[in-house]
């Protein structure tokens, strides 16, 4: 541990001595030295065909309009020069996602696999991307320099340092172990701040590049409920900075300031209909589940209905059953055969609510949570 604790404690006195600008013209070169630090320490790129064109298309999708996107930094600093993007799949099942300072992306196979849709992981990777396009990385480890008890020496300083000392980045490669380096850079340690602006660019970069922002959101809320039910599962930069509902709260309020409807099913896929033809009548499936069949068109006018009905905010007890009607707000009436088949079409969709309301985290929120 000790030639550890030495050379960082001298990258540390050096960078002390730099000035700002100097580090400001580092970006791609840290960048690069980073990423090939990171993969001589161990880290395995994924070359998953149907992974990598994923991933490559919505990135590109979101490089194509940072640029004339104005995303205002509220932590950090717009680059002075446009940089190009570099996306990679990891081949990792943790779930995590990382940016590296000059435009370095990076998202694990393990993050992938909780994603529902494309909007979910442009909310990741337009995430990520503020990040290297607001330069948090090189601003934080500026922070840092200025702070008295200088404790924790992000990566893309002592990678700079190296640089600045001109010593080859050989040098450290043989002192770091990959989970070191991850622990001890900026990497899992993003300022509150910095995480807020990343969040808060990315709803903006989705927007412009055609992504529904809920997708960021609920991409938020899912990871917050893996976290809460799978604690043995390494969340990376996720667990470090813990999704607070606070954070969920302020990108749900940054959407909605932004006039956007908030709906979830269309990016989380929960509570998707499906109608179905079966034996002498059309079957309508909430959540994959079959709950009810009758004839054709009443069972299509009501799951139009019924449609719009679960992007707002329907609750159980707003499924009722009126003899052998099922009764949903009142309004969306449709008859079925008998009344134990409203009363069985009445407990599956109840059911399929309750599931739905315990895969949220706002159910396990406190009401002194709630704002
Ligand atoms: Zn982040």
């Amino acid at each position: 541990m000790k030639p550890i604790f030495l050379v960082l404690v001298s990258f540390g006195f050096c960078l002390g001595a730099l000035q700002a600008g100097a580090a400001e013209r580092e970006d791609a070169q840290v960048g690069a030295a980073t990423h090939a630090l990171l993969l001589r320490t161990g880290l395995k790129l994924s070359q998953d065909p149907a992974h990598l064109a994923r991933v490559e298309r919505v990135g590109r999708a979101l490089e194509a309009r940072i640029q004339d996107t104005v995303i205002p930094p509220r932590f950090g600093k717009l680059p002075t020069k446009p940089f190009p993007f570099r996306f990679f799949v990891v081949a990792d099942e943790d779930v995590n996602a990382f940016a590296l300072p000059g435009g370095y992306v990076y998202v694990n196979t393990g993050i992938l696999g909780t994603l529902h849709s494309d909007d979910e992981l442009a909310g990741v990777m337009g995430h990520e991307m503020t990040h290297s396009w607001h330069r948090h990385g090189i601003v934080l480890d500026r922070e840092e320099e200025k702070s008295a008890g200088r404790s924790n020496l992000g990566m893309a300083g002592v990678v700079l340092g190296s640089l600045i000392l001109r010593l080859p980045v050989d040098t450290i490669f043989g002192l770091f172990t990959l989970p070191q380096l991850l622990a001890a850079g900026h990497l899992s340690a993003w300022s509150r701040n910095a995480e807020r602006d990343a969040d808060a660019g990315g709803v903006l970069l989705m927007r412009a590049a055609g992504y529904d922002p809920v997708g960021e959101l609920t991409m938020l809320e899912t990871l917050a409920m893996e976290r809460m039910m799978r604690p043995e599962i390494n969340y990376g930069i996720y667990a470090t900075h813990p999704l607070e509902m606070d954070r969920v709260r302020s990108v749900k309020r940054q959407i909605e300031a932004l006039g956007l409807p908030i709906h979830r099913r269309a990016t989380n896929g929960s509570l998707a209909l499906a109608l179905g033809s079966a034996e002498g009548c059309t079957a309508l499936s909430l959540a994959g589940r079959r709950v009810l069949c009758a004839e054709d068109s009443p069972v299509r006018a009501f799951a139009a209905v019924l449609d719009r009905q679960l992007d707002g905010d329907l609750r159980l007890h707003e499924v009722r059953v009126e003899g052998a009607q099922l009764v949903v707000a009142d309004t969306n009436r449709l008859s079925l055969e008998s009344a134990e088949a409203a009363a069985r079409a009445q407990r599956a969709i109840r059911f399929e609510l309750w599931a739905a309301l315990l895969r949220s985290p706002q159910t396990f929120e406190t009401a002194g949570d709630r704002k």
